[in-house]
């Protein structure tokens, strides 16, 4: 179920990979011996020690690749497995893989890879996808997701983790980075996560934050309010703020809006709460930027950062990706 029938290709990848494990593990396993001058104790080394070995020593990227669970997971009854090789699209991938609910599993998907990919472009044929979820109502979870690109000759991986500290559970990538970007300032007091980006829509001049209703709404820069509340049936209750340099920041679907026109704000300042009014599905903040008539992206703006996760998360994050990397290895 929600496989796309890859057989055409996959024994051909199997093969080459089983090929470079075998070339590898001889490799590792003769320097291993040598190393322990060849006694009896190492050569009971098994084929996975010997790749643990060669992560701990900083083995490239590719012996990451190899490092497979050493009991296959079953996959519980309330978790569903989408593994695809790409072909086209990312949207027409899923779709094939899951024609029911394939556009909603990439939509939810692409949150997580378009980070690091730009999926117009970067895509290739023959790059894999993987994506381990429950459901939650009509939306999926994903709880942890992969994708092999050709293009960056890397695999990009997202696993679902709550950091100490954080309101919210985010993703991470294998090396503990976080696979959404932030931006350098606050628009908000917390955010769950950033579900649209600037053109992931058509005509999405924006970046959404989805957020519960009430949370409050800052103006990262200090700046004059132009107008609130226009063109309310599209925009809900709305801010827009004029910053120092001229640029325009709206703020919109809120809840409420606590700031008149021509009040000066400074930078931090609340300017609403965050709701779901005007056309809009789910309590969210639309930010959006225009300078000069044109749309600016938020993201270039302010600039981002990729947190790193605490320290002392490490070994809770390293249990819970093993425990999901065997999940998203699970043959069904
Ligand atoms: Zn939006």
């Amino acid at each position: 179920m929600n496989w796309i029938d890859t057989l055409g290709q996959r024994p051909q990848v199997l093969v080459s990979v089983a090929g470079a494990s075998l070339v590898l593990n001889l490799v590792l396993f003769g320097a291993l011996l040598s190393r322990s001058g060849g006694t009896d104790e190492a050569s009971v080394v098994t084929v996975q020690e010997a790749e643990v070995a060669a992560l701990e020593v900083g083995g490239a990227p590719v012996v990451e690749d190899l490092l497979e669970p050493v009991a296959p997971a079953a996959l519980p009854s309330h978790l569903q497995l989408l593994r695809a090789e790409v072909d086209q699209s990312m949207a027409r991938t899923f779709q094939v893989a899951d024609p029911e609910k394939g556009d909603v599993i990439n939509a939810v998907a692409a949150r997580l890879f378009w980070w690091d990919l730009d999926l117009r472009s970067d895509l290739q044929r023959g790059d894999e996808v993987a994506v381990l979820y429950r459901w939650d109502g009509d939306l999926p979870v994903i709880e942890a997701a992969t994708y092999e690109s050709k293009k960056l000759g890397r695999t990009i991986t997202a696993y679902r983790y709550q950091a100490t500290g954080d309101g919210w559970t985010s993703w991470w990538s294998a090396d503990g980075e976080e696979v959404p970007y932030r931006l350098n300032v606050d628009v908000m007091a917390d955010y769950e996560q950033i579900t649209a980006l600037i053109n992931s829509r058509v005509r999405h001049h924006g970046i959404d934050f989805k957020a519960p209703v009430g949370t409050p709404i800052l103006t990262p820069k200090a700046g004059t309010v132009v107008r609130t509340n226009w063109n309310t049936k599209y925009n809900g209750n709305g801010v827009e703020v004029r910053y120092g340099d001229g640029t325009l920041g709206r703020f919109l679907h809120l809840s409420s809006t606590d700031v008149k026109e021509g009040q000066h704000l400074s930078a931090g300042a609340k300017v609403g709460l965050c709701g779901n009014t005007g056309r809009s599905t789910a309590s969210h903040l639309h930010y959006e930027l225009e300078k000069d008539g044109r749309v600016v992206d938020p993201l270039e703006y302010h600039g981002t950062h990729r947190r790193t996760l605490p320290a002392a998360d490490r070994a809770g994050f390293e249990a819970e990706r093993a425990r999901l990397d065997a999940l998203l290895n699970t043959s069904t």
